[in-house]
């Protein structure tokens, strides 16, 4: 090995292990539902992004394997080369009608969707708000379009006017964009769309919503965008397909004329191999079961507001959480890797979130309900918190 990558290797494990910062990954031994088996013992399970429970749906297991049948299990090419089957297409109607938009446009993953949607609209010419808590993944997509960016003070409408003033009449840039999550994953707070939009009327800009944790599990189910009735008012609706939709890949909804840029500029949509038969035939069948009926959002809902009331009860600071996703901000690094590995070994798995997925000092426990868990469940692990929480001095 290079003497060079060894030091550098060495020397940034250590310091991240000392720091309490490397995560370790424990594989699962079967499927990331309710409860996990991770070696050879059953936890209740606390820390996936499965809201609706969608990812073991045994209807949606039967519709991806009669794909596979007739597809093979692999798309064979790009979307733009011949990688495009029939199912992409009838995915993406149905996205668009999830979505309430004119058409729809998905990728491998939401992370790639982020990078290519923000790169192939914005330029070294162009500004973007970006609100400071946005994910990776839309850091990486700003970065890589070379447009200027500039980080608004989190759900700070203040911060976002005076800057989108600053930015517009500047007349440095050629378009300015918005961008945020809808619902913030490591708090669980929804984003102020209604004043967005009305920055967005007064100064003119693109609006971007990267709405991953909010589809399925906000606005009856359809998302934040239609939580606030803005569906004809921001340009791109961006979310994942892998969270409360349970199976894998990414897409913007909006109206046909973005659709068909993004298309012939989005490079993952151009350069890389279409997402696996089985997957988009499971999606159009996730999704469908979504239109249908708010039965697994009640639940999920149901399960979040009760968990929630008892870590408060039992006086755990869960910040300003609005929706299922609910932390325990405990805050130094060590202390709240220390809490998680406590409660796994009383068999509750719910990971600390640490630097640089939070802020220094704001580390947490997440805590992630789902439409899958039953009260029993809830109650345990609330009991689990309890105990650890108390032996660790994080509650009194
Ligand atoms: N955006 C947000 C807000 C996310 O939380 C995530 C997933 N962590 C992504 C995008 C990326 O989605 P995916 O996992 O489908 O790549």
């Amino acid at each position: 090995m290079s003497k060079v990558l060894n030091a550098f290797l060495t020397e940034n494990l250590k310091e991240l292990r000392e720091q309490g910062l490397y995560n370790e990954i424990n594989p699962l031994e079967g499927p990331n539902g309710a409860e996990i088996t991770i070696g050879g013992k059953q936890l209740i399970n606390l820390s996936s992004n499965n809201y609706l429970g969608l990812a073991t749906d045994e209807s949606l297991k039967e519709l991806a394997k009669d794909a596979i049948d007739k597809y093979g299990v692999g798309a064979g090419a790009v979307r733009t080369i011949n990688g495009t089957l029939d199912l992409h297409v009838l995915l993406e109607e149905k996205l668009a009608q999830f979505k309430g938009t004119e058409a729809a446009i998905s990728f491998q993953s939401g992370f790639n969707c982020n990078m290519a949607a923000i790169s192939a609209v914005m330029n070294k010419k162009d500004a973007i708000l970006s609100d400071e808590l946005n994910h990776a993944s839309i850091i990486d997509g700003c970065r890589l379009s070379g447009a200027k960016v500039i980080r608004v003070n989190h759900q700070d409408m203040d911060d976002l006017r005076a800057k989108a003033k600053e930015a517009t009449e500047s007349g440095l840039y050629e378009k300015v964009m918005y961008i945020t999550d809808g619902v913030f994953s490591m708090d669980g707070n929804i984003a102020n769309l209604p004043d967005v939009v009305k920055i967005a009327k007064e100064f003119d800009l693109i609006t971007y919503v990267d709405d991953a944790h909010g589809s399925g599990v906000t606005g009856k189910g359809k998302g934040t965008v239609k939580h606030f009735g803005l569906e004809k008012e921001i340009d791109f609706q961006m979310g994942t397909l892998s969270k409360a939709i349970g199976v894998v890949g990414g897409y913007v909804a909006g109206t046909q004329e973005l659709i068909d840029w993004l298309k012939v500029r989005s490079r993952p949509f151009l350069f890389s191999t279409a997402v696996t038969p089985g997957d988009v035939a499971a999606t159009i069948g996730a999704l469908q079961i979504i239109m249908d009926s708010t039965e697994l959002h009640d639940k999920l809902w149901e399960n979040g507001d009760y968990l929630k009331a008892g870590l408060q009860k039992l006086g755990f600071d869960i910040g300003a959480s609005e929706t299922p996703i609910t932390p325990c901000i405990i805050g130094e690094e060590k202390l709240s890797q220390q809490f998680s590995k406590r409660l796994m070994e009383e068999g509750v798995y719910a990971k600390a979130i640490v630097f640089p997925t939070v802020a220094k000092g704001k580390g947490r426990v997440r805590n992630m309900p789902t439409a899958s868990h039953t009260k029993e469940m809830l109650d345990e692990a609330l009991s689990v918190y309890e105990k650890v929480g108390k032996e660790l001095g994080i509650i009194s």
